[in-house]
């Protein structure tokens, strides 16, 4: 999947069965939908494939332990409708994605005797929840081992911890393995192409007008149908159907801090489950780093959130108040902020309570809209919205839905012990083959092999990305600015941002060829990218 080429398939099709607005999990899950059921389907996004809010994930792919909690306690069957099919799709999306994601256990720490009933009859209901797509047993575990899962817990008062198990993974990246298997299921999906307006036919949706921000250049696609799946830009793409469409959606912030390994060991979680505000807050392994997160904050509308100083100073705080280490801004390698796209619903006092369930709406003219949601929900989700597209659009598929069968780009002929095979083959370090493997799945021998002619280099002392990994994002991953690869075919600028700002110049020297950048386009990227690598990415 090389941009320039999806590019010229946007012209090809005289009229495409449908168009999907938006290259996050949502449009990114139903593009391959549309395409396995034979439809022919154009996706654009206006930046790259998961810049929105699906690169800003915690990562966890989860039937979600905190609606479970209001389920109970408001006897809210929306909520328990939500954390079943999320336990459902979790399974789905362990199978489908094996080098993407994986299981993870997850330590909850209790320092008051009267919590380990609550908290343990609670995960035991998410196992029973889970039923055939249980991935492990949720046990009532000592103050002993508790400490010695996550040693770095503050042992003062620590009565005793349960331990369950969700599933992690890598959201950028599964959200081009979600692309690029939708192209090669025939589909066209091309990043850095924004909907700029909606083309009617008497009256009703039938295209929109594109605008390729890469060169300037605009066009127009016909469909039969529009799919609108841009998350937190919903209501701007509903204006573009109808100025006076009222507020669908409230938006609120997340953010996300990374710290040293010192944070967190290699293979457990911690879920502190009550903060000061009554969430739950997750510390996880993730590269070789801790991920602290998130916060639940009102925010408006912006293509860079910003991660708020009083946001950082909160995840902070509950790290120094859990841990017996010392930690502070110092400690802070990486930040960032994505927005939560969640249904407006009036009578909910304040966005933490918003069911984080879909919602499928059909203008007069015919513009679909689907928003709300998780990740890990996408191809329930992606089902949902494509049945009812070929419904309102007349659309003739050749097959049904079938999703829950494909497994994404690299997950075909994947083996999970296949990194050692592939560290001696190419004589690469046991830490590099590992990553080569998770991140490529079946595909990490071709990525070697293009790391081998290029020489084996490093592309960053003390991170596994190699050089040859640059080439390959652009021959196939559709990489259209440095930054895509900086940030989510790697995810070295989510990590550790003065690495990334060091890696940025050579990673232009590697991009330069292969996308043909004459000297004026590479100072376009290296402003760009060091605007975002210094401030909100
Ligand atoms: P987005 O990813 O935002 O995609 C919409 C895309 O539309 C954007 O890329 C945007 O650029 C594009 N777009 C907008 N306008 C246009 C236009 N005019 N033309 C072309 N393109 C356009 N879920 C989980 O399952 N597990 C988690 O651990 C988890 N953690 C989360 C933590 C935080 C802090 C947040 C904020 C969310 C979390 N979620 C999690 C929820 C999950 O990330 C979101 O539900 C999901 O990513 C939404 O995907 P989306 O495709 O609908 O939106």
């Amino acid at each position: 999947m090389e941009r320039a080429s999806q590019l010229a398939g946007l012209r090809q099709e005289q009229v495409f069965d449908l168009l999907v607005i938006g290259g996050g999990a949502t449009g990114c899950g139903i593009a391959l939908d549309a395409a396995s059921r034979g439809l022919s389907v154009a996706l654009v996004e206006k930046n790259d494939f998961s810049e929105g809010t699906s690169s800003r994930s915690t990562k966890l792919v989860h039937g979600g332990v905190r609606y479970l909690e209001m389920a109970v306690k408001r006897f809210d069957r929306t909520q328990y409708n939500l954390v079943r099919d999320g336990l459902r799709e979790r399974g789905l999306l362990l199978k489908n994605a094996p080098h993407l994601s994986s299981r993870l256990p997850l330590v909850t720490p209790l320092y008051s005797w009267w919590q380990v009933p609550y908290i343990f009859a609670g995960l035991k209901f998410y196992d029973l929840l889970a039923g055939k797509a249980g991935i492990g047993h949720s046990r009532l575990i000592g103050r002993k081992e508790a400490l010695a899962r996550f040693p770095m817990l503050k042992a003062h008062g620590l009565k005793a911890g349960v331990l369950y198990y969700d599933g992690q993974f890598n959201d950028a990246r599964t959200a081009v393995a979600l692309a690029m298997t939708a192209a090669e299921q025939g589909a066209t999906v091309v990043s850095h192409v924004e909907v700029t307006a909606l083309l009617k036919e008497g009256g009703r949706v039938r295209g929109a007008e594109l605008l390729d921000r890469l060169s300037g250049t605009s066009f127009s696609l016909r469909a039969r149908g529009v799919v609108n799946a841009t998350g937190p830009f919903t209501d701007q793409v509903r204006r573009l159907d109808d100025p006076a469409a009222p507020d669908l959606l409230k938006v609120s912030s997340g953010i996300h801090i990374v710290l040293d390994q010192r944070f967190a060991p290699p293979d457990t979680g911690l879920m502190i489950p009550s903060t000061e505000d009554g969430r739950v807050l997750f510390v996880l392994p993730w590269e070789g780093h801790a991920l602290v997160g998130t916060t639940d904050e009102e925010a408006e509308v912006d293509e860079h959130p910003r991660a708020r100083p009083e946001e950082i100073a909160y995840l902070l705080r509950h790290v120094r108040r859990y841990f017996d280490l010392q930690v502070d801004e110092g400690d802070i390698k990486a930040v960032w902020a994505g927005l939560r796209p969640l249904v407006y619903a009036a009578d909910a006092g304040n966005t933490a309570r918003l069911a984080r369930d879909h919602f499928i709406q059909g203008s007069p003219s015919g513009l679909l809209t689907i928003t709300g949601g998780k990740w890990t929900t996408y191809r329930e989700m992606a089902e949902d919205v494509v049945d009812q597209a070929v419904k309102s659009f007349e659309l003739p598929p050749r097959r049904p839905c079938h999703t829950a069968d494909i497994p994404l780009a690299g997950g075909v002929d994947y083996h999970p012990g296949g990194d050692c095979a592939l560290a001696e083959r190419f004589s690469l370090p046991p830490k590099t083959a590992l990553h080569l493997h998770r991140a490529y799945g079946d595909r990490a021998a071709a990525v070697a092999e293009l790391a081998r002619a290029a020489g084996n280099r490093p592309l960053i002392e003390g991170h596994p990305y190699l050089e040859g990994e640059v080439i390959y994002a652009a021959r196939h991953e559709a990489v259209g600015r440095a930054i895509d690869l900086l940030a989510r075919r790697l995810p070295l600028a989510l990590l550790d941002r003065a690495a990334a700002l060091a890696a940025l110049p050579r990673v232009i020297e590697l991009l330069a060829p292969e996308l043909s950048w004459d000297e004026a386009r590479r100072g376009e990227e290296r402003r760009l990218a060091e605007e975002r690598l210094t401030g909100a990415i």
